[in-house]
């Protein structure tokens, strides 16, 4: 298999396996992305890369293969004093930790009296994924979206 870098462009329409709209891609509006670069979810990127385009795919991937599995270390309870200076808080709410260097995005799973329980899995986590997706364009990766690691739009030239 070629190494090159290439750069594809795909429609999609993402649903879970009972059939539920997760999300999709705008009409006419093709996602690009750098091959190689980790840029999709793996189980995804594995199958796109070997169709041509106009090729259609319905592509199934495991959680494992896609968001991850829900891991169980992910969720915390923390004193709901601690969090006393936070405003709208409420199950379903999204927060930011600042852990280190990095900030952790983590939703609020469930309020009691005395703790908030704070959720770091991922929403898809634990969800095996359908795909339908549609490949709109293949190109080879001009040098700078090498060098950058992402690709510039459709055609190369976007500026960001
Ligand atoms: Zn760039």
């Amino acid at each position: 298999m070629s190494s090159t870098p290439r750069v594809i462009a795909f429609n999609y329409v993402l649903k879970n396996t009972k059939g539920d709209l997760i999300d999709a891609s705008e009409p006419n509006q093709p996602l690009p992305f750098l091959t190689g670069r980790g840029q999709i979810i793996p189980g995804l990127e594995s199958e796109i890369i070997n169709l041509s385009e106009g090729e259609k795919k319905l592509v199934n991937v495991p959680a494992a293969q896609a968001y991850g599995e829900v891991r169980a270390d992910m969720v915390m309870e923390v004193p709901k004093a601690e969090l006393e200076h936070l405003k709208d808080l409420a199950v379903g709410a999204h927060l930011q930790l600042q852990l280190g260097e990095g900030v952790k995005v983590v939703t609020v799973s469930k309020i009691s009296d005395t703790h908030v329980t704070l959720d770091g899995n991922h929403p898809l986590a634990g969800t095996d994924l359908v795909f339908d997706i549609e490949v709109a364009l293949v190109r080879d990766a001009t040098p700078d979206e090498v060098l950058h690691g992402h690709a510039h739009g459709l055609h190369g030239h976007a500026h960001h």
